[in-house]
């Protein structure tokens, strides 16, 4: 164990953090006249200088609108917003770019689903299965549709570590389940679920299950045709891409089948007041002028991720991820919530009776940026009987001393507090 925590010991030869920690600049800014130290990657990722300079060409050289010019700056524009989309559908190992939607985020790609596959499949008395871990983006969306359609939600159950209990999904499901949505990895407790066994289930059931990526992309490779799900859905802008872009993956049969989300142009192929006729996938699907800019953003920044290796990073962030677990365990009056045995680098904490505000507030004057509060997962806070936390999530730019300063931000927060 120590030998794995010493400092000055780079988890792979190949990786070299200071490098690496060059790419973003960012992270060599200073913050209430200290050093940042951003904690808070489950938020947003900080982005490279690839990626930021790839917007910054883009505009300064590139800009057009997209699929309706003959100009030559149209087609350069329409050109890398569907490299782009290429890059997105091989990240995914998608079948094909018919399946990959640009969406605003995870949380427009969960809304879309929603409201173009499941509303029109919902009857009264039918209910749609979520689990109790999820971030109100994989809540809200069916509350939305059930109401509309006098349905129910049923709530997969966890346990005091953090763990989904994806075996009493057998006892959920009944005939009049629709659909099923699980998060990959929670945002709030780190928890990596068993997908693969909850794909299973719903399958076995002939039930069509979507996976809520926002947290998993960035911590590990996903292969969409391996898995098996129905839709799977990520946003940019948590994997070192732009904000205001993600992708929805869905299976094209199910695709075809769906009614456009939104109407404008570019999802047609004809309009006449009498009849309408759409456009081909994905296009169908992408209503009025796209975030081309941001997709263009987010296929640099998946070949920037995908330039570290995903054994790199996770070496990288399982160590800061054991490091921090270790550190902040130890002290008096520090409580971990989430201790599931698979967990990917994120790590919430309650200091005693402080407001997760306050332990925020702290932190933030020692340049250590965490979140604090619920997470937009309010049900898991009302589980654990805490109305929030403070979130240390760590991302593969993340170092063994930036744990070190958290870990003293805390103890200082503590003697503050508490004397
Ligand atoms: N699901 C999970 C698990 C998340 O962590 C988040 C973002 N915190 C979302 C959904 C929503 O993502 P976005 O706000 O990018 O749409």
């Amino acid at each position: 164990m120590h030998q794995v925590l010493n400092k000055n010991i780079s988890p792979l030869k190949n990786f070299d953090i200071k490098k690496i920690r060059e790419d973003f600049p960012i992270l060599s800014r200073m913050v209430n006249g200290k050093p940042l130290v951003y904690l808070d990657n489950a938020a947003t990722s900080q982005k490279p200088q690839v990626v930021i300079d790839v917007l910054q060409n883009y505009y300064q050289n590139e800009n057009s609108n997209v699929h309706r010019g003959v100009h030559f700056l149209s087609d350069r524009a329409t050109n890398l917003y569907e490299e782009a989309r290429e890059k997105i559908q091989k990240f995914l190992n998608a079948k094909s770019t018919k399946e990959i939607i640009y969406v605003r985020g995870t949380t427009e790609g969960i809304n879309l689903v929603a409201n173009s596959f499941v509303k029109p499949r919902l009857n009264e008395g039918d209910n749609i299965i979520v689990s109790l871990m999820e971030h109100h983006a994989n809540v809200v969306p069916w509350q939305l549709v059930c109401d509309e359609k006098k349905a129910k939600i049923k709530i997969i159950p966890i346990n005091k570590k953090g763990e989904l209990l994806v075996d009493s999904l057998h006892g959920l499901i009944d005939e009049k389940t629709k659909f099923i949505s699980v998060v990959h990895i929670s945002n709030s407790l780190g928890t990596i679920n068993p997908i693969n066994e909850a794909i299973e289930i719903a399958h076995k059931n002939n039930i069509p299950i979507l996976i809520d990526g926002a947290q998993s992309v960035c911590h590990g490779s996903v292969d969409v045709q391996k898995l098996d799900c129905d839709f799977f859905v990520f946003s940019g802008h948590k994997i070192c891409g732009p904000t205001g872009i993600g992708a929805l993956y869905g299976k094209e049969k199910w695709l075809e089948e769906m009614p456009p989300y939104q109407g404008g142009g570019d999802m047609i192929l004809q309009v006449t007041f009498e009849k309408t006729i759409y456009n081909d996938l994905p296009y169908k699907f992408e209503a009025g002028t796209p975030n081309i800019s941001g997709a263009i953003g987010l296929g640099t920044a998946l070949d920037y991720v995908q330039s570290i290796g995903y054994e790199n990073l996770h070496t990288q962030e399982n160590l800061l991820l054991k490091y921090a677990t270790e550190k902040l365990s130890k002290i008096d009056k520090v409580q971990i919530i989430g201790t599931a045995d698979n967990k990917a680098s994120i790590v919430s904490f309650v200091m005693a009776d402080i407001h997760a505000h306050d332990v925020g507030t702290i932190l933030d004057q020692e340049g250590v940026a965490v979140r604090a509060g619920h997470h937009c997962t309010q049900p898991v806070m009302d589980y654990f009987g805490v109305p929030g936390t403070a979130r240390a999530s760590f991302s593969f730019y993340n170092t063994l001393e930036e744990v070190d300063i958290l870990e003293d931000a805390v103890k200082k927060g503590i003697k503050i507090f508490l004397g």
